[in-house]
């Protein structure tokens, strides 16, 4: 079962009779004690693909915002501050998770979205965050009133659109004139301009963001350059740009079968990135990785509920749904599936692994193959750290998953299961 692929993930067999862990810690009583479906995440895992990129980029000055939206949990967040990291927000929501997680850290914040509001605005102001990634020119107007009203100073970066194709998902495609991301690359002097002319906005930076799950190096080179030749001609308009934010979007491998290593791919898009900023003096990069540091850190068990024929097909009903991981649903993704117990033969069975919900789109896989599975038995969904739970809702009144992140031997439940009296503790009746 377990192939050499799978050295990419922190759930493993100790051999190949043995049931799946999470480094040292079984799975299968972590789901008797937390009940399912259970996201667990590897700390150990986390901190190692964080620090890749320090490894990667130790010749280029540069801070590593991880992307709050890809796994927002606290002890997550904690976890990544301790080890120095910073943060990319989309809300105010997630700056308040960053601050409740470390304080400390809310000076390595960049603030990224298309439609902050005046309250997001302020308090990122307050919070003296470390640079806002001003998409629109109504909201450089916004940010200007804000900052001069509250006499705080905003650094910017002008979000541009580089007009770069990403090969990924149309969803999760945004660097293109088409999306609504960015401001269009060839209009941005102008727009730095008018921004250096508000007094308590301060131009610093550039930052670009091309989209998500992006697997070549090559567009991440061509969206730098073009920030590089910006900044150049800022600098020469008399800006003093400290800042290239070169985004986030590294993808990963969600299919075992085929090779990956995290540690080639990081120093791949090092080298992209590095070759575009070329001779560039006195810049800091910023980083906003957000999948690649948890994706492959966290799965969710499931309990297998029933297995249900259906004239020729075969449905293995989890009590996991799409409410809890939509991935496959929203983005037709391919999510690994296998038996948490140790493999009891070599039978195998075709289905398609679906959850209670009530809806046709709520499935994991479609015409899989998996070794035999019975009602009772526990499966881990892979690569489920990022984008599952933080886009978890409680679609069929179904509580969210509790979450458990494994360090070493440690077990540590970071979120407890929700109830249905968490769900109803903001209805009137
Ligand atoms: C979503 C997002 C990221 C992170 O993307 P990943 O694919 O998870 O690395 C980084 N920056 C911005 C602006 C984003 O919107």
């Amino acid at each position: 079962m377990v192939s050499d692929s799978f050295s990419v993930r922190p759930f493993q067999r100790a051999d190949a009779k043995s049931a799946l862990t999470c480094g040292d810690v079984s799975l299968e009583a972590l789901a008797k004690k937390h009940g399912t479906p259970l996201y667990v995440y590897s700390a150990d895992h986390i901190l190692g693909r964080f620090r890749l990129f320090g490894k990667s980029f130790a010749n280029q000055r540069h801070v590593v915002c991880y992307a709050v939206k890809a796994n927002s949990a606290l002890g997550i967040l904690k976890l990544l501050a301790a080890e120095g990291a910073g943060f990319d927000i989309v809300s105010g929501g997630e700056l308040e998770r960053v601050l409740m997680a470390d304080k400390s850290a809310a000076g390595r914040v960049v603030f990224s979205g298309v439609g902050k509001t005046a309250p997001e605005i302020d308090l990122a102001l307050r919070s003296g965050i470390l640079l806002f990634n001003v998409e629109s020119e109504g909201e450089l107007e916004l940010l200007a009133e804000r900052s001069s009203k509250l006499r705080k100073r905003a650094r910017i970066a002008l979000r541009v659109n580089p007009d770069v194709f990403a090969e990924t998902h149309p969803y999760i495609s945004t660097g293109l004139s088409e999306h609504k991301f960015g401001i269009a690359i060839q209009r941005a002097r102008t727009v730095y301009k008018h921004a250096a002319a508000q007094k308590f906005i301060e131009p610093a930076g550039v930052s670009v963001h091309i989209g998500s799950q992006i697997q070549s190096a090559e567009p991440f080179g061509a969206a730098t350059s073009r920030v590089v030749g910006l900044i150049r001609q800022l600098r020469k308009d008399g800006l003093p740009i400290q800042y290239l934010d070169a985004g986030g979007g590294l993808g990963i491998e969600y299919h075992a079968s085929k090779p990956f290593h995290p540690e080639k791919k990081v120093e791949q898009y090092a080298a992209a990135v590095e070759k575009s900023i070329g001779q560039l003096e006195d810049i800091t990069l910023l980083l906003e990785p957000g999948r690649f540091l948890v994706a492959q850190a966290g799965a969710l068990l499931a309990r297998v509920l029933y297995i249900k024929k259906n004239g020729k097909k075969t449905f293995v009903i989890t009590d996991a749904g799409m409410n809890d991981l939509i991935r496959p649903s929203l983005y037709q993704a391919h999510h690994e599936i296998v038996p948490v117990a140790a493999p009891k033969g070599s039978r195998k069975l075709t289905a398609d692994i679906v959850g209670p919900v009530c809806e046709s789109g709520d499935f994991f896989a479609r015409d899989r193959e998996l070794p035999m599975v019975a009602p009772g038995d526990l499966v881990a969904i892979l690569d489920a750290g990022a984008y599952g739970q933080s886009l978890a809702s409680n679609y069929n009144t179904r509580p969210r998953p509790a979450e458990v992140l494994v360090q070493g031997k440690k077990a540590n439940l970071i979120r407890r299961r929700e109830t249905t009296s968490d769900l109803f503790a903001t209805e009137m009746l």
